[in-house]
């Protein structure tokens, strides 16, 4: 971790140091820009969001850090296989894709790498620091700061900065506290336990399974990181009223539920359960703000911009990609002072678009799974409901449907 005086000004301040937020970062510094990366946490705690896709080899590559990645060693995933729609199983490999193979890994040492290497480039990492509040005045941004074990306020500190990030995740906390308001999509949860000793036939590649209440997803997580051999995850997602509804964050309504989910349940079935369920937020939203001709100069990157399905499996490969568009619009900021409203309204309107591509796509997975007719499912049957021309459906259109 670097140190810093208190109340340095710096160009960019980037509140967050998830992937969207450490990549962004990194852009940034290699560009030249004094960057501040403020992250709450020590990267402690088990994080979640485990399977990459091939592609991600792409994002990494370009920002000089895949040996990094691969030091990690993380594990090889040869594939998905599904149940979906069907009772039979499907299976996609991954041998097809031009980069061989996904990857499975530990989520927290992977977070830990990519803020590593923000600093490596230049930007001064604040781990263990919490931003409070952000004020813009007298020309730049002033961030109110708590060291995470810190209380009261002869442990606060003030940044300070020209541009200002939001990379805090799903909470959006820096955006929302300036104003702008999350346009949330649904109340899908996942509900997690960790296993061991899983078979090794189940050990590359990923699973997923419909089931009335939702839907499963179980990935093995590299077993060095997790002290474990044959570590695992399992997952429930469903909707955060039916959780509460049939107390899924109890062990035993957790393996109850388990019981309608045959693949699953078959994979883990030789397992040792490690871990209680914990309850992940895991709703899909986006983040309106507005971009007058006063605009302070502040976005917000990834899940805190655009937070999508995990059945997407594209949440760490969408907040790296954003990472390198957020850095552009942040460096025609920093350059042109003048065309603050400009720079920003093109940036949202990039992410209006995804988000509207996002919805689609996501309307169009669950319109696949037609065999359940209950709450969690209906909630999602969300092409039938656009009204007009559902073959172009507006961001509106589908917000209001959903
Ligand atoms: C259940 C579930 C399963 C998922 N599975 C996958 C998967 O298999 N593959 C995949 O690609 N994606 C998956 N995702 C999505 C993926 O995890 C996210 O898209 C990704 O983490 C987004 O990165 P981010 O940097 O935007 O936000 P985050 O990863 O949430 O990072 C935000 C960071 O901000 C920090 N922070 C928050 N508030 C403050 C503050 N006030 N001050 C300082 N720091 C702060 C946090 O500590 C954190 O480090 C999953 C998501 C969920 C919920």
């Amino acid at each position: 971790m670097t140190t810093e005086p208190s109340g340095a000004l710096f160009d960019v301040a980037v509140v967050g140091a998830g992937p969207a937020g450490s990549a962004t970062a990194r852009w940034l510094a290699m560009q030249g820009w004094r960057v501040v990366l403020v992250e709450r946490t020590r990267f402690e705690a088990p994080r979640i969001g485990e399977s990459l896709a091939p592609n991600v080899q792409e994002p990494l590559r370009a920002l000089g850090l895949w040996d990094e990645f691969m030091a990690l060693r993380p594990l090889p995933s040869w594939g998905t296989r599904s149940l979906w729609g069907d009772a039979t199983e499907q299976s996609h490999s991954h041998l097809l894709s031009p980069y061989g193979c996904g990857w499975h890994l530990d989520r927290r040492a992977f977070d830990r790498m990519l803020a590593h290497g923000a600093e490596a480039a230049g930007a001064c990492l604040l781990e263990g620091v919490a931003v409070q509040r952000s004020v813009h005045q007298e020309g730049c941004w002033w961030l109110r700061t708590t060291p995470d074990t810190g209380r009261g306020t002869a442990s606060q500190q003030t940044l300070r900065a020209r541009v200002l990030i939001d990379a805090t995740g799903r909470r959006a906390h820096v955006g929302r506290g300036l104003g702008a308001r999350r346009m949330l999509f649904d109340r899908l949860v996942g509900v997690a336990v960790r296993w061991a000793d899983v078979a090794p036939a189940e050990r590359g590649h990923l699973l997923v399974e419909a089931v009335p209440e939702g839907w499963w997803y179980s990935a093995p997580l590299p077993g060095a990181a997790q002290h474990e051999d044959g570590a695992m995850i399992a997952m429930l997602m469903t909707d955060t009223d039916l959780c509460a509804r049939s107390r899924l964050s109890g062990a035993e309504s957790w393996q109850g539920i388990l019981g309608s989910a045959g693949a699953t349940k078959q994979r883990i079935a030789v397992a040792r359960r490690v871990s209680t369920p914990q309850v992940n937020c895991a709703h899909s939203q986006r983040l309106l703000r507005e971009c007058a001709s006063d605009a302070s100069p502040w976005l917000a990157v990834g899940d805190a911009a655009l937070a999508v399905d995990p059945i997407s499996g594209s949440g760490v490969l969408r907040a790296l990609r954003t990472a390198r568009a957020a850095a552009d619009t942040v460096g025609e900021l920093l350059a042109r002072s003048h065309a603050v409203r400009g720079a920003l309204a093109a940036y949202e309107a990039e992410r209006d678009k995804e988000c509207t591509t996002y919805l689609l796509e996501r309307a169009r997975y669950y319109g696949a799974e037609q065999r359940f007719d209950t709450p969690f499912w209906q909630r999602r049957q969300v092409l039938r409901r656009v009204p007009g021309d559902a073959g172009n459906p507006t961001l509106s259109a589908i917000a209001a449907a959903s």
